[in-house]
């Protein structure tokens, strides 16, 4: 397992950090615990992948051979795409979408802002990593201001979508617990994005232009770079695979997992990503041992904390049909469910999340 970093800021959950619900150290893990489990890290970074003679380069020169690779890059942004927006710009108005310092650098901005702050979310188009996650990032943003006692603070999100997952369930938990915080846009009403200067830190719609005390931009995304230099992408920017053994339709030879991947319903979530990864190990097992082919078969759910003890879901099951994936019997929490069930749901994020990062570090 080739991995640049020595350690892991979990993305799932970090809004929750955001919200104080949750100390950093809690977002981070390292792999030392797969060692003696088959599990072999080496900590470098992968500069290019030679398709042709089946090796991946490292960046010290070091030539890795590989029967088969499996690829999951994670995301980049499309900078330009908001236009003012860009690596430099993203010191100013962070973008916290992969962990990390930009993390860090929001969680700081957020605990400084004082009374009648306003905060603009740039939200982005579909697809990108975790559709809820802008939404409850919002939410937990709202929860540490009015936890801290900071007043009439509002925060305005820019949609660039005409609705996102979950949203009434979102506006009514808006409508509860952060009355009159909580302002969501979507294109038809700001007219779209025509500027973000980090500098005067303003935003500017085809409406109005927003001075605010912290611009949280998200932007539009698509396949980690190794995919893309790899020449693994197609016009979408994304690793197009065969949803039956997540093979890239560009090179049988390399699995991509993860974000980076599309290829009908594929949900960008970490779920998703670790169902698709032991689906593609049972499958590269088969192929290369003769070990036993089950049918590919996954399953998403996806909690969002709007507070404290009041968590909603959703999820589906998934099935591979004629080479994509296809999303089978959706469910979704509901705008009337009990307090009791919200609480037990917030409990049960607790419980996945202890599982999933146990799943994956040891
Ligand atoms: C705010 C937020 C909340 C979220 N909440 C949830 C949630 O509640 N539930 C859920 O299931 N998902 C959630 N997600 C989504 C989840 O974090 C992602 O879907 C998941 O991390 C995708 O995994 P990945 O392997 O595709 O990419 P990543 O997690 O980004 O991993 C990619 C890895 O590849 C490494 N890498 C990249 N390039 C190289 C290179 N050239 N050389 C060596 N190593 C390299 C990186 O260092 C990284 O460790 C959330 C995301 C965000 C941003």
């Amino acid at each position: 397992m080739i991995e640049a970093n020595r350690q892991f800021v979990t993305p799932f959950t970090s809004n929750l950090f955001l919200g104080g619900l949750k100390p950093y150290e809690r977002l981070v893990y390292g792999y030392d615990n797969l060692i003696g489990r088959g599990v072999r890290p080496v900590f470098a970074t992968v500069t290019a992948i030679e398709r042709t003679a089946r090796e991946v380069r490292l960046a010290d020169g070091t030539r890795v051979p590989y029967d088969r690779l499996i690829l999951s890059p994670g995301i980049d942004f499309r900078w330009g795409d908001v236009p003012g927006y860009s690596e430099e710009a993203a010191e100013r108005m962070p973008h916290a979408w992969r962990g990390g310092d930009q993390l860090l650098l929001l969680k700081r901005q957020l605990d400084a802002l004082e009374d009648g702050a306003l905060i603009v979310v740039v939200a982005p188009p579909n697809p990108y990593r975790c559709p809820p996650a802008p939404y409850e990032r919002a939410s937990m943003m709202a929860h540490g201001l009015k936890a801290r006692g900071v007043k009439d603070a509002r925060i305005v999100i820019l949609d660039a979508k005409d609705h996102f997952a979950m949203q009434p369930l979102f506006e009514d938990g808006w409508a509860r617990h952060y009355p009159g915080t909580i302002e969501w846009q979507d294109p038809g009403m700001h007219g779209g994005i025509k500027a973000v200067d980090p500098r005067a830190m303003t935003v500017t719609t085809d409406l109005e232009t927003h001075k605010a005390a912290l611009v949280n931009v998200i932007p539009p995304q698509m396949a980690g770079r190794l995919g893309r230099d790899a020449g693994l992408t197609d016009e979408s920017g994304w690793c197009p695979v065969d949803a039956g053994t997540m093979k890239s339709l560009i090179d049988p030879n390399i699995h991509v997992i993860g974000d980076a991947a599309i290829g009908g319903d594929f949900p960008k979530s970490g779920f998703a990503a670790n169902n698709e990864a032991k689906n593609t190990a049972m499958v590269v097992r088969h192929e290369l041992v003769g070990a036993r082919l089950l049918p590919v078969r996954f399953t998403n759910h996806c909690w969002s904390s709007i507070a404290p003890d009041d968590a909603i879901k959703n999820g589906a099951r998934y099935e591979p049909r004629d080479g994509k994936i296809v999303m089978l019997d959706p469910y979704t929490s509901q705008r009337d469910e009990s307090a009791e069930l919200r609480e037990k749901q917030a409990k049960e994020a607790v419980g996945w999340y202890r599982g999933m990062t146990t799943d994956i570090f040891g």
